[in-house]
């Protein structure tokens, strides 16, 4: 194992990770889910607020590494260790995520949270700065982007503290930011696939009009294969001279965002945009 590539920075600074549990609003019936627990300086804090954490750690180091410090301890009983890639298994029930994350899977750890069913109440997680600030991007902002959009139909965010690289050991090379995500329940009823497509294709241009975007190479074929696939499904038959570039315009037209930037779009806007899609079998 090496250090850089689980992303192993311990979080050193006591203050800051009490200050992330407190966020936390922890209630002593709560399952907390901790990922990347490492040496459990905030396991640890978790462990007496709540009823149970179950810690996913990839490094079997560390994973006795926590074990060792509540053996014999009336909280050893209240943590679960799963020992293994936090993306790959399958997660249990739990009310509350706490994580200092391993910055390289941020974005799969964001997204295999917002899909956890039941949902969760919510998630305070630590991240790189720069992808903290995306997560609560706004609208009209050089930040806001597509991550921001897929991630905020689901959830509200807050930016909670900033965190510099001096609290850990060794010092990560970038600086850091604590998050919470507040996700919505019940989730918005919106095939994720559509809304990413979307967005994948409009953010790739964020500073093109719409209409701009939608001629970019790759586009007009891929939609024309998804709606050739869509119409056999629903036995729709297309008209002979069909032209996919001029049905993309009309229902850009007629939703009434072609001369709109994706970069001035928040996430209601976007959900129109979809439904005008759809309501044309796109
Ligand atoms: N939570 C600890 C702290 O605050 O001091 C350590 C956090 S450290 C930034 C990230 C931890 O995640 C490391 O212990 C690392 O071994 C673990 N890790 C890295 N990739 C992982 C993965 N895919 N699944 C589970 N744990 C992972």
């Amino acid at each position: 194992f090496d250090t850089a590539k689980f992303g192993q920075h311990i979080l050193t600074n006591p203050l800051v990770a009490q200050g992330i549990v407190d966020k936390a609003n922890l209630k002593p019936t709560d399952v907390v889910l901790e990922v990347g627990p490492g040496t459990g300086n905030l396991t640890v804090r978790i462990l007496p607020a709540c009823r149970k954490v179950i810690a996913s750690e990839m490094d079997p180091r560390m994973a006795a590494e926590v074990q060792k410090r509540v053996l014999g301890k009336p909280e050893q009983k209240k943590l679960e260790l799963i020992v293994g890639d936090f993306i790959k298994i399958d997660l249990p029930y739990f009310d509350v995520c706490i994580s200092n994350t391993p910055y390289q899977i941020s974005s799969p750890l964001v997204f295999k949270l917002l899909s956890q069913r039941p949902i969760p109440r919510c998630a305070v997680l630590m991240f790189q700065r720069e992808f903290a600030l995306r997560l609560v991007a706004t609208p009209n902002t050089k930040l806001w982007c597509r991550l921001s959009a897929n991630v905020q139909l689901y959830a509200r965010v807050e930016h909670i503290m900033k965190v510099g690289k001096g609290n850990f050991r060794p010092p990560p090379q970038v600086e850091s930011s604590v998050v919470r995500i507040m996700p919505r329940d019940p989730p918005p009823p919106i095939k994720f696939e559509e809304f990413d497509g979307l967005n994948r294709v409009i953010f790739s241009r964020t500073n093109k009009t719409l209409r701009a975007g939608f001629k970019a190479r790759g586009v007009g074929e891929m939609l024309e294969k998804n709606y050739r696939t869509w119409c056999a499904e629903q036995g729709v038959i297309i008209e002979d001279g069909f032209d996919i570039r001029k049905k993309i315009d009309e229902i850009l037209e007629e939703s009434g965002y072609s001369d709109n930037r994706a970069a001035k779009m928040d996430v209601d806007d976007l959900l129109k945009l979809l439904a005008a899609f759809n309501v044309a079998g796109m």
